[in-house]
């Protein structure tokens, strides 16, 4: 299964290659049998490839994470874009019981307490969700970029999510800032106002500030933080089993340890 699986996401890879971004991802929905999943987190590459998704009228769904922590321009493009597309991007929210005993605890902005605090608030607000986002997918749509990080810097086309059991695509994996500009600007694609005011990479409105002048794209998340630490979980392999809520923290731990471990860490959307 798991070699099967590793085989299967190379030769897609590779085949996605040679094509552009609508052909890539009607390679994979052509390919890939069952139910496909884009998380968007409405930034400007997860709105490029909202855009191709939409105008190909295939059978990937788009969700978010709604983090209830999002900044009010999140909001209007996400309004935006459902308008403009005439489509609905479903919301996956934290859990209720785990999001009050939280703030309960360590306050509303507790997440500043510590890195484990950090991680505990991206574990019930975005890894949780994001589980039940994509139970029983077969692939997993992101906006990942070579380019965004030095933790991105090996993102491939398509790759096995062996943890989770899928094929996880990355359509964007090649492209440039400069080519996602380019394509938003030339089709007018509706993104998010911040853009504009200094924010490359876009979260959790406490959570991201804008960079400066010569600052790496995400520079601006949790910058508080030592840059090796800067890691909450969307994009590290999920450690075998569900995670049980109100437990996130420590499966994240868990699963953070052992991505380390293999030198696959990657940083969150
Ligand atoms: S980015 Fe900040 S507010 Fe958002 S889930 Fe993570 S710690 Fe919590």
């Amino acid at each position: 299964m798991t070699a099967a699986l590793v085989r299967a996401a190379e030769d897609l890879a590779t085949d996605m290659a040679r094509l552009d971004l609508r052909g890539r991802i009607r390679l994979v929905e052509d390919r890939i049998p069952g139910r496909l999943v884009f998380t968007t987190s409405l930034g400007i590459e997860d709105q490029a490839l909202t855009h191709a998704l939409a105008l190909n009228k295939g059978r990937t769904e788009i969700v978010t994470l709604d983090t209830g922590r999002l900044f009010p321009e999140t909001y209007d493009v996400w309004v935006e874009t459902e308008a403009a597309y005439g489509i609905r991007i479903r919301a996956y929210a934290p859990e209720r019981q785990a999001e009050e005993a939280f703030v309960a605890a360590e306050g509303i902005n507790g997440f500043r307490h510590s890195i484990t605090a950090r991680q505990q608030c991206c574990g019930f607000r975005k890894v949780e969700p994001l589980g039940r986002a994509l139970d029983g997918a077969a692939a997993w749509f992101t906006g990942l970029r070579a380019g965004q990080s030095a933790n991105r810097a090996d993102t491939p086309l398509a790759e096995a999510d062996e943890g989770r059991g899928l094929i996880k695509v990355n359509p964007l994996a090649d492209w440039t800032r400069a080519d996602v500009d380019r394509f938003v600007r030339d089709n007018f694609i509706p993104y998010n106002a911040l853009h504009d005011r200094g924010f490359p990479s876009i979260g959790c409105a406490p959570c991201t500030r804008a960079v400066k002048i010569g600052e790496d794209e995400r520079a601006g998340r949790w910058w508080w933080e030592q840059e090796s630490k800067k890691e909450c979980g969307l994009h590290l392999h999920r450690p075998e089993g569900d995670v049980v809520p109100g437990q996130e923290a420590a499966a994240f731990e868990e699963s953070a340890s052992a991505a380390t471990s293999r030198e696959d860490r990657r940083e969150l959307v």
